[in-house]
């Protein structure tokens, strides 16, 4: 790579318009998410800065920080909310973080949003319920998370018990995007080719435009039902999720003890010992699911507006937001992500048999091909970095399928094997590897294989616990 110029880059981004802030502190702490989520990554990427940020207000204004940035050789990391937490918006080689604050404009359709990728989320929730419509699936980090940071570093969230993840080609219609190169050309991308530049951490073009489905709004309500233990709440769950008359927007399951340990606000109207289920379900349908959960022996505990302290929305105490209470009160904790099989309670119960404690089940309800699923975000006791490296090891061995949350790569993290369509269409878009580099392995590898214990840092420069 040639080296880059950073202050003549700077010198004509500035001759040239374009907002550019260089003091050493905001930059720092523009170029850290939360990363420090997991306790590997917190040591890896503690250093990790840019040197620059531009905040574009226009595409224009991004195709001239792109034209630029090449020119002098200058690698591009884009940053929406900053809320990833696997160190994805991490400049890791330094050089310019593109911020997209000021890029906001959304226009809400019958069934249809057209956004810039820097919409912070919730507002867009709340442009859509003003015209009586609402996104389909968005983080539980929605009060900061930008549209553009959840199709590019995201992958579920509240919805998916109904649409399943971002993986469902039905839930982004389009992307527009800029290329790195001499003149940045614009590519639109639809139907299943969307794939390409969704989740791909922003290394193979810079999104300026989405155009992603919404539906008519529901009235939801967050409850918490309890049942008896574990096996019993993730049976309820998955039949909820099953249920033709439930309409249901989020079920979390939670093994006991976490509730009352880390829901604080909650757990005044919890029953200790027992299995967790929140859902939010539609006002229409609770009586449905009150007629459903008495028949089944399950117990509404808590409903939205029962209590008269402010209590934090459902989904601020389920999907990684869980993780994060936990850790508030118990800084020990971390977490893994494993997809579990046709019998979810069985696999419960062996891994409890197996790890006792040191796992904490909790788990997302997904749809996925028709099913409905369980996605475990189990909460883990860490003691050190290396037994955290053999869990993942033996539930690998085990037959489980885990995302490691603890890899800042693509390949490392969800697909374990390099996904060659992105890696053809970065060549196309990114042929000097100037968009967030380091989080493709396959672009400096493409023969990569997944190695048990080993991981791929800062691109071709180092190979942590390579022999
Ligand atoms: C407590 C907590 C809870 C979370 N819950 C969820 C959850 O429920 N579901 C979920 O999927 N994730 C979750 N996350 C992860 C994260 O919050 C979401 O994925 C969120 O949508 C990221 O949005 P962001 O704007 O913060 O993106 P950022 O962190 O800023 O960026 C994410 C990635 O997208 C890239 N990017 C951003 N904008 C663009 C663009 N315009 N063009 C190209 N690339 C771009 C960045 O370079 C980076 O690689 C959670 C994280 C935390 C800490």
């Amino acid at each position: 790579m040639t080296r880059p110029d950073i202050e003549s880059c700077k010198t004509a981004l500035r001759a040239a318009g374009i907002p550019l802030e260089d003091a050493a502190g905001p930059v720092q702490r523009k170029s850290r998410d939360f990363y420090w989520y997991s306790p590997i990554l917190k040591r890896q990427l503690a250093e990790v800065t840019g040197d620059f940020i531009v905040s574009p207000r226009t595409e224009d204004e991004v195709r001239t920080v792109l034209a630029t940035c090449y020119a002098h050789s200058v690698p591009v990391t884009v940053r929406g909310g900053g809320t990833g937490n696997y160190g994805q918006s991490m400049p890791l080689k330094g050089g310019c973080v593109l911020s997209t604050a000021e890029l906001t404009r959304h226009e809400i359709h019958q069934g249809r949003l057209v956004t810039e990728p820097g919409a912070v989320m919730a507002d867009l929730e709340t442009a859509c319920r003003a015209k009586g419509q609402e996104l389909r699936l968005f983080p539980s980090t929605i009060a900061t998370a930008t549209i553009g940071g959840f199709i590019a570093g995201g992958s579920s969230g509240v919805g998916a018990i109904r649409w399943g993840g971002l993986r469902n080609p039905a839930n982004i219609l389009k992307l527009r995007l800029l290329t790195m190169e001499a003149e940045p050309r614009v590519i639109e991308l639809d139907g299943h080719d969307v794939h390409k530049a969704a989740h791909a951490y922003g290394v193979n073009g810079v999104i300026t435009r989405l155009e992603l489905p919404i539906d008519p709004a529901s009235d939801w309500i967050g409850v918490l039902v309890g049942l008896p233990d574990l096996s019993a709440a993730l049976r309820f769950g998955l039949a909820v999720g099953g249920q033709d008359d439930i309409l249901c927007r989020m079920i979390s399951v939670f093994e006991p003890g976490i509730a009352e340990r880390y829901f604080l606000r909650h757990r005044a109207f919890l029953t200790e010992g027992e299995g967790l289920v929140g859902i939010y379900v539609s006002r229409q349908t609770l009586p449905a699911l009150e007629t459903f959960a008495t028949a089944q022996g399950a117990a509404i505990r808590f409903r939205d507006g029962q209590s008269e302290q402010r209590v934090p929305p459902l989904y601020e105490i389920g999907w990684n937001h869980t993780t994060l209470r936990a850790m508030k009160v118990d800084p020990d904790t971390t977490y893994l992500q494993m997809m579990f099989g046709d019998d979810p309670a069985a696999e419960a119960a062996r891994l409890k048999a197996r790890f006792g404690d040191e796992m904490r089940l909790h788990f997302e309800l997904t749809r996925i091909m028709g099913k409905v699923r369980a996605v475990a975000m189990p909460l883990v006791k860490y003691t050190d970095e290396a037994r955290l490296e053999e869990l993942v090891t033996l539930l690998e061995a085990d037959g489980f399928t885990v995302f490691n949350p603890h890899r800042v790569t693509l390949e490392e993290g969800g697909m374990k094997a390099p996904d060659l369509d992105q890696l053809a269409f970065k060549r196309e878009t990114d042929p000097r590897g100037l968009l967030n580099p380091g989080k493709m392995i396959a672009w400096e590898d493409p023969d990569w294989v997944p190695v048990a214990g080993r991981t791929y840092l800062f691109g071709e420069t180092a190979r942590e616990g390579a022999e």
